[in-house]
């Protein structure tokens, strides 16, 4: 869940900051009579990690999740493709909740919805002064926020599980914060089709390098290989290695020699024609 109302300028000027040792007061359960009603027309940004966990629980492949689950809005000023949460047409509620049980996915729902009430920022080009810093969301529809009960923003985000969230993000959250992002060029349309699969559609990601030629171009070693096919996770951070490769033209990605060689002999026999 995000907070339906603020935009990032006046959450970096306006919120009071939080820092993980500051306490607010918060308790959220099933009784409360606002139950649930944060889980309705909310935009709730997806990251690869919250897919994967959110796939795996549904024993779903990735392309079949975000066709059903999430939209891909994309204006023609957006830079960063995101992938969000689809709400239902008609009645806004998230996919996932209903009335008597709360969130069908709770062991697997995404970071936003673990972090709310909080929320985090970092302004760009961040000073030691004007770092990452927490901030508390207050919305009327969320009673939680009258319960008299303090928790510090680290204790908060130890209870939700956030940690692990933080620490799969890390690959994405360095793309997402990549230089690219802030200069004149943009991405052209199959390279954002290449950034979606890479990023959010790692099932199609996988076919894309287990069954081409990819590993004849590209020198990876056999392990990694080897884990990538069984694990997930050590996919998707190839897949961001491939995207800095790809798109960013970052030489994180090594040519095989030997490709390289053949099209130099081929250069020159077809160069002596
Ligand atoms: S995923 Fe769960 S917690 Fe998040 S909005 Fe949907 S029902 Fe609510
Ligand atoms: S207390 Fe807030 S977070 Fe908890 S169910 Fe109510 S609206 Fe949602």
């Amino acid at each position: 869940m995000t907070e339906k109302k603020a935009n990032p300028e006046s959450i970096i000027r306006d919120y009071p900051r939080l820092g993980p040792d500051d306490s607010f007061s918060f308790r959220c359960y099933q009784s409360l009579e606002c139950f649930t009603n944060c889980c309705n027309d909310v935009s709730i940004v997806l990251t690869p990690y919250d897919i994967l966990r959110m796939k795996h629980a549904l024993e779903m492949d990735s392309s079949s999740f975000l066709e059903k689950y999430t939209i891909s809005p994309f204006t023609k000023d957006q830079k960063v493709p995101v992938v969000l949460l689809k709400m239902d047409k008609e009645t806004k509620n998230c996919p996932f909740v209903s009335s008597e049980k709360g969130c069908g996915i709770y062991e697997n729902r995404p970071w936003a919805c673990r972090m709310y009430p909080l929320g985090m920022a970092e302004p760009d080009n961040p000073t030691p002064e004007d770092r990452r810093f927490y901030f508390l969301m207050k919305e009327d529809i969320c009673l939680g926020h009258n319960e008299d009960h303090s928790i510090t923003v680290s204790e908060w985000i130890t209870e939700q599980g956030i940690e692990e969230y933080d620490a799969y993000g890390t690959p994405f959250k360095e793309l997402m914060l990549h230089s690219f992002w802030n200069g004149e060029e943009a991405l052209k349309p199959e390279q954002i089709d290449m950034y979606h699969m890479a990023c959010y559609d790692l099932d199609r990601f996988r076919r894309f390098v287990f069954e081409t030629r990819f590993f004849q171009l590209f020198d990876v070693d056999e392990d990694r290989i080897e884990a990538m096919r069984n694990n997930d996770m050590e996919l998707s951070d190839f897949a961001m290695q491939w995207l800095k490769f790809s798109l960013f033209k970052e030489q994180s990605m090594k040519i095989n020699r030997s490709v390289i060689e053949s099209k130099l002999g081929n250069g020159v026999k077809n160069g002596a024609k």
